[in-house]
C-alpha cells in the first residue's frame, strides 16, 4: 500500500523534534510540500539541512497573535498535523494553575486556533482536506501525576470528534492518533529515567515494547491519506494492545 501526497500542501506543528520531525520528513518524501512549524529555530535549521525542500515556520504556539500570523502566512493547506504538545508532571493536589494553563494552551487551544485557520481555507476553497491531531493513550487511561496532560488529551479527543461532525459535510476528515509511550525527548523525560515508572507501563503492553516514532508516523500518514477516506472522528490507538488488558 503506497501512500503519496503529490500536489498536496501540508502543515506539521511541533516539527522540530520527535514525532513531528519524522512526520514532516516522511510527508516530504511522500511528495507533499511541507511547512514545518516549531518553536526552536536551531531545530528548524537542522531539519532544512536534512530536507532542503521543507519550509520552516518559527512560531511559539503559546502566543495566539504569533500563531495567527504564522499559520496565515503559509497559505492554503490540504493536510494538517497538530502534533506539538507539552506535558507537566504534578500530583493532583499540587497542580498549579499556571502549569495547567500552559499545557491546555498548547495541547488544546492552539490546536483549535490552527485548525480553525486551516479549515476555514479548506471550506472556502471547497477542496476538502484531512487533519490528524496527535493525542495520547493518556486521554483514555489515568496516569499518576498527569492531571494536566490527561485532561488536555481527553479534551483534544472530543474536540476532534466535534470537528469531524461539523467539518465532514465540507469533505474535511478529522482523526486522532493515540500512542502510548514513545522514547522521544518527551518520553525520556517522563518515563525514560525511572524504571519504577516505565516497568509497570511496559508490563501492561502485550507486544512487550514501547512505541517507535515510526509506528506513530505510519498511523498519521494512513489517516491523512485517501486510504482512510471513510474514517473520521476516530481515535486510533497505537499502543501495542495496552487497552486490551
Ligand atoms: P517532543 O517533546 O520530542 O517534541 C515536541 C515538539 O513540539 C518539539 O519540536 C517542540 O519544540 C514542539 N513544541 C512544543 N511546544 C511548542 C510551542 N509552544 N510552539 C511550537 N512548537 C512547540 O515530543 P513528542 O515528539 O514525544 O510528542 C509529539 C506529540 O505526541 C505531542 O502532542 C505528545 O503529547 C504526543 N505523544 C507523545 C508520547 C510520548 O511518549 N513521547 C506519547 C503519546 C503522545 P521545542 O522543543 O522547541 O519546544
Amino acid at each position: 500500500m503506497e501512500i503519496r501526497f503529490d500536489g498536496k500542501k501540508a502543515l506539521v506543528t511541533g516539527a522540530g523534534k520527535g514525532i513531528g520531525r519524522d512526520v514532516a520528513k516522511t510527508m516530504y518524501k511522500c511528495g507533499a510540500e511541507v511547512f514545518a512549524l516549531s518553536r526552536t529555530q536551531e531545530d528548524l535549521d537542522s531539519l532544512v539541512q536534512e530536507c532542503p525542500g521543507i519550509h520552516p515556520v518559527q512560531c511559539d504556539l503559546a502566543d495566539p497573535e504569533a500563531t495567527k500570523s504564522a499559520v496565515e502566512s503559509v497559505g492554503p493547506i490540504d493536510l494538517l498535523v497538530n502534533n506539538a504538545g507539552v506535558t507537566s508532571l504534578q500530583p493532583f493536589l499540587e497542580v498549579t494553575l499556571d502549569a495547567f494553563e500552559k499545557v491546555m494552551n498548547i495541547n488544546v487551544r492552539a490546536v483549535m486556533q490552527v485548525s480553525q485557520i486551516v479549515a476555514k481555507g479548506m471550506v472556502e476553497r471547497g477542496t476538502g482536506g484531512s487533519i490528524v491531531n496527535v493525542s495520547s493513550l493518556a486521554s483514555k487511561s489515568a496516569l499518576k501525576e498527569h492531571t494536566s496532560y490527561c485532561t488536555s488529551k481527553g479534551a483534544l479527543d472530543i474536540m476532534s470528534k466535534v470537528m469531524a461532525l461539523e467539518l465532514g459535510p465540507h469533505k474535511i476528515r478529522v482523526n486522532t492518533v493515540n500512542p502510548t509511550v514513545v522514547m522521544t525527548d518527551m518520553g525520556q523525560k517522563v518515563w525514560g529515567s525511572d524504571p519504577a515508572k516505565s516497568g509497570p507501563m511496559l508490563a501492561r503492553i502485550p507486544l512487550g515494547k514501547f512505541v517507535e516514532v515510526e509506528d506513530v508516523v505510519h498511523a498519521i500518514l494512513f489517516l491523512l491519506s485517501d486510504k482512510a477516506a471513510m474514517m473520521t472522528g476516530t481515535n486510533l490507538p497505537v499502543e501495542g494492545g495496552f487497552s486490551a488488558t
